[in-house]
């Protein structure tokens, strides 16, 4: 998802209170970040940000970190925050690629990837966030029963993760390649801006849950 560039949009993240202005300085303190010890799950390119902030409002004890690379993207999360704040949700404008710098050893409980970017291109491969290089840099901040859990629509992407999962030596927990017609692992799902817009048109949702 790329808006509109939005002028204006740096600067307002820069000075707002849900964003986290220098996440490397919050590596290994995100626990007192919160101000308390609840575990820490995150979204990586949560787009304008419904399912994280439905998921924390669902959850005020679980603590939600937010990514997105883009600040005109981000910016509607932060809208959104204004008008609903929530205790338990930061976010960043950041690439995940530096994600290790960000969370150290065991200090994430849970990764969730919704309708990631595809990167189409066999050389861009590195660069979806459920190859296995993203495999490897999850494996370092994600506590030891943590797990990844991934949607899409795109058929190609998800075979595609399904590939890298073994390749990295994870586990496949679980997967659907309907998950809204899949009682069992769509019970309390919680939908996306993309889940609700693809699956309008008919295309079938795809999870999978991974751990190591
Ligand atoms: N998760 C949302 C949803 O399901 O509605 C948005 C999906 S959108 C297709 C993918 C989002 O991931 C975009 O907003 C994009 O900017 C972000 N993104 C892609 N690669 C990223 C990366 N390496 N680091 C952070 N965000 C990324």
């Amino acid at each position: 998802m790329r808006l509109r560039n939005i002028p204006g949009s740096r600067e307002v993240i820069a000075e707002n209170k849900w964003c986290i202005q220098e996440p490397e300085q919050q590596k290994g303190h995100w626990h007192e970040a919160f101000g308390n010890d609840h575990p820490i799950y995150i979204e990586i390119g949560m787009g304008k940000g419904q399912f994280l902030t439905t998921l924390a409002k669902q959850n005020p004890n679980i603590n939600y970190v937010g990514i997105e690379k883009y600040s005109s993207v981000l910016l509607r999360g932060l809208q959104k925050m204004e008008e609903e704040p929530l205790e338990n949700v930061r976010f960043i404008r950041m690439d995940a690629e530096t994600i290790c710098d960000v969370f150290d050893k065991d200090e994430v409980s849970k990764i969730y990837l919704n309708f990631s970017d595809p990167w189409p291109k066999d050389r861009h491969a590195k660069r979806r966030l459920t190859s296995r290089q993203f495999f490897a840099r999850y494996d370092k901040i994600l506590k030891k029963d943590g797990v990844v859990e991934f949607k899409t629509d795109n058929v190609d992407l998800f075979d595609f993760s399904l590939e890298e999962i073994k390749e990295a030596n994870w586990n496949l927990d679980a997967f659907t390649r309907d998950l809204h017609h899949d009682s069992a692992m769509n019970e309390g799902n919680v939908m996306t801006e993309y889940e609700e817009r693809f699956s309008s048109m008919g295309n079938p949702i795809h999870k999978l849950i991974a751990s190591r």
